[in-house]
């Protein structure tokens, strides 16, 4: 076959043959969106807990085939993506080891990688590779409606492979990834866990624990709290209004790091407190300087619009 004959065959062939989604919520029905539109996959098998989740994923036409049962979906796919919460991830990986064909990839989008590394490698067979990974893509909705094709458009994914790894698989989900629109970082898991405990774990704690502040005052109303949000109070709103027992499931298992990054931040914390009480505005000032470098940064990298109000209109 010439190179025309060669392109056009690949750009006919899915990338897999074979995709299973274990879970159908926001990760998962965000893939199989990217995966139909950018031909990644030739079947997609989806799984969900529930009988609801299931019959919805159907009613928006996500998958070719709809199991109750994460085994079946497994049966012959050529990579798999474990997309539940990080605490359900050993208990699945135990359901479909069985099933899993040889060869195939055994992936998860978990915002934890410790944990699922402990948790899932003790149930992969032999010459099935195991590959962990995480998306740093999301929103604060959850289930299968909120998925959407863009999710992944110039976001960064962490993988983090294991020692005896192989990269020919390694190579293939890169692609994969890079195929959504992502672009791709492999690092240690517990380097993963420090930072992400940094980027996402403590910032969502925080905005836990501002709501809670809030929700509890006694002098302030929660109605007041409500009407004068836009003060900066609704920005943490929109963090804090994820998912719970994915959130639960995030800090029982990044509990060294969240708890390492927390002490950090408390010391931060007193220092600020220290110069509010003393008046210390120049050392307010230098610090709130700094921060603004940050965000416009993140800015610059592309991971944020610099729209007013994140480009709310
Ligand atoms: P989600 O929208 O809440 O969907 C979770 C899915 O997992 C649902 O299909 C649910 O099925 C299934 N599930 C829940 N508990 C289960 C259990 N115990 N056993 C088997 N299946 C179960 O969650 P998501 O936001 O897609 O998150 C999925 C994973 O991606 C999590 O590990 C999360 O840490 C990670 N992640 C999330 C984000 C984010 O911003 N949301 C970003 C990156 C990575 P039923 O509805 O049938 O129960």
């Amino acid at each position: 076959m010439n190179d025309a004959a060669n392109k056009a065959n690949a750009e006919q062939r899915p990338m897999f043959d074979h995709v299973a989604l274990i879970g159908l919520g926001l990760i998962g029905s965000s893939l199989a969106h990217v995966m139909r539109r950018e031909n990644l996959a030739g079947h997609i098998a989806g799984a969900t807990r529930s009988e609801p989740t299931l019959k919805r994923a159907g009613e928006l036409g996500l998958c070719d085939s709809y199991h109750l049962d994460a085994a079946e979906a497994v049966k012959g796919a050529d990579l798999v993506f474990l997309n539940v919460p990080v605490g359900a991830m050993g208990p699945v990986a135990e359901r479909i080891a069985g099933a899993l064909k040889p060869g195939a990839i055994l992936t998860d989008v978990g915002s934890v990688k410790g944990s699922v590394i402990r948790d899932v490698s003790p149930h992969v067979p032999e010459g099935v590779h195991f590959i962990p990974g995480h998306p740093i893509a999301g929103t604060e909705q959850s289930g299968p409606d909120a998925g959407f094709a863009e999710l992944f458009e110039n976001r960064w994914c962490i993988l983090t492979p294991l020692e005896n790894t192989d990269e020919g698989a390694l190579e293939r989900l890169i692609a994969f990834w890079e195929a959504t629109g992502a672009h791709v970082d492999t690092m240690a898991a517990e380097h993963h866990d420090l930072v992400l405990g940094i980027t996402s774990h403590l910032p969502h704690l925080i905005a836990y624990n501002i709501v809670a502040t809030a929700a509890d005052l006694e002098d302030v109303t929660e109605s007041e709290v409500i009407k004068y949000s836009a003060g900066g109070f609704r920005d943490f709103t929109r963090l804090a209004a994820s998912d719970p027992v994915m959130w639960r499931d995030v800090f029982l298992n990044n509990r060294e790091a969240v708890l390492e990054l927390l002490g950090r931040f408390m010391e931060d914390l007193s220092a600020l407190q220290r110069a509010i009480r003393w008046g210390e505005g120049e050392k307010l000032y230098e610090l709130f300087k700094r921060s603004r470098r940050i965000r416009r940064e993140i800015i610059e990298a592309g991971q944020d619009t610099p729209a007013p109000g994140f480009g709310r209109r």
